[in-house]
């Protein structure tokens, strides 16, 4: 597919994130607005057209009532698949070179209508629901694995079977700019007979996406069904505290050290605008039960890269890999977690899992590109890093290669701040 040109010339930019191709969705507020002023809007190169102005206007009818009259995209989602087409007709007219000129004919109404991304703050653009985190890079299990409990048995017995995982906190999600403070938890080395309680002294990140259920369910879905249930794709970072997890990984799993922050992306990448980009899952290792079997390409081909920047310091590249490294699909992931039942609801969140390639730079954490702290990275400020430090900024970014154009997220950003002196100070 070709560039689709727009009358918003920064849109039509090779490298700009957000061509008329994309058009992702996204909330975000003047400064000064309270979270009642903001508003819902999609992104056309450095600019945001505003659909709640647009429907208050007149200009676009979804539905019978108003859908983008509070500052989420739920109430839009919920009216399902037929609605999300008939929007993305609609907003590609009025944004095409040669299209309806509804906007960009009537001065005032432009004006109005299309603010610049720059001079706004983004919220989260979903109310999330429930959120779900996997781990479905083969590459990413196996080096964890590895590190916790030996080469032996890097790889679970189940893990080439069933995409495994764990019900997080919907509370813990944060939109891309929110900082993120440094946990206290019990900490425990094997050389130590008892836990202490203090700050986290290995903070890391994750390198993962998000998918979001865009159509509710209530038991078993298939893997088909569960494809056409996805609304969008979002960046995620799940903060990780590697010193709290080794101590409360084990019988149970993840719990506070997965609970501090998960920073996703402001914009929601919709499933339509990445149709090009479908790519298929890896030759399975072993069959899949029927359930779960592959019915198609789900996987996408986007390019991740995370940067550090410690704090006042230029930004170092520290992984590059590709979303297509995935061994399970979201589709697969959602397909699973409705086998038992589970209700799924519109605005669940799915963590893919760390997404880690196999080569040493394609790694998505710092436990694995320090190697559990053996190995530091050296930045290219010259200081070394195995886990995070205070004031470090951290920023992953994905985009899709199409032919002239890119589709891409926008900045999924955080930085660290110190751990309290005292948590329990009031
Ligand atoms: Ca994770």
């Amino acid at each position: 597919m070709k560039l689709k040109k727009s009358w918003i010339n920064s849109a039509n930019d090779a490298k700009s994130q957000f061509p008329l191709n994309n058009l992702p969705y996204g909330v975000f507020a003047m400064p000064d607005d309270d979270e009642a002023g903001a508003h819902c809007g999609v992104a056309i190169g450095d600019m945001i057209l505003d659909l709640t102005l647009l429907e208050e206007e007149g200009v676009l009818v979804v539905s019978n009532e108003p859908v983008f009259d509070l500052p989420f995209w739920n109430e839009f989602i919920e009216l399902g698949p037929d609605a999300w087409a008939a929007l993305r007709t609609r907003l590609e007219d009025l944004l095409a070179e040669g299209g309806d000129d509804t906007v960009s004919g009537d001065a005032d109404l432009k004006s109005r209508a299309l603010i610049a991304q720059s001079a706004v703050e983004m919220q989260l653009p979903i109310v999330v629901t429930e959120y779900t985190d996997f781990y479905a890079s083969r590459h990413h299990a196996t080096n964890i694995g590895t590190m916790f409990r030996g080469a032996e048995n890097a790889l679970p017995p189940n893990w080439l079977h069933i995409p495994i995982g764990y019900n997080g906190r919907a509370s813990s999600v944060v939109v891309s700019g929110s900082d993120v403070r440094r946990p206290w938890g019990q900490l425990k080395s094997p050389d130590q007979d008892s836990p202490e309680f203090l700050p986290c002294r290995r903070f890391d990140l994750e390198l993962e996406m998000g998918a979001i259920v865009g159509t509710a369910s209530d038991g078993p879905i298939t893997v088909a069904e569960a494809d056409e249930n996805i609304f969008g794709y979002v960046l995620l970072n799940d903060w990780s505290a590697r010193d709290i997890q080794a101590w409360e990984y084990q019988p149970l799993g993840p719990f506070q050290s997965k609970a501090t922050a998960t920073t996703i992306s402001p914009w929601i990448v919709t499933k339509a605008a990445l149709e090009p980009f479908r790519c298929m899952t890896p030759p399975r290792e072993v069959p899949l039960l029927p359930h779960l079997q592959d019915v198609g390409p789900m996987l996408y081909d986007i390019d991740l890269t995370v940067t550090l920047a410690p704090e006042g310091k230029a930004a170092t590249t520290i992984t590059r890999t590709n979303y297509s490294a995935l061994y399970y699909s979201a589709a697969q992931q959602l397909a699973h977690h409705t086998t038992s039942g589970c209700p799924m609801n519109v605005g669940d969140l799915l963590g893919s899992g760390t997404i880690s390639g196999p080569t040493k730079p394609e790694r998505g954490s710092l436990q694995e590109l320090s190697w559990g702290g053996k190995e530091p990275l050296t930045l290219e400020t010259g200081e070394s890093r195995c886990f995070l430090e205070d004031g470090d900024t951290l920023t992953l970014y994905g985009t899709a290669q199409g032919d002239g154009y890119l589709i891409g997220f926008g900045e999924c950003t955080g930085t660290l701040l110190p751990a309290l002196k005292d948590p329990y100070k009031r």
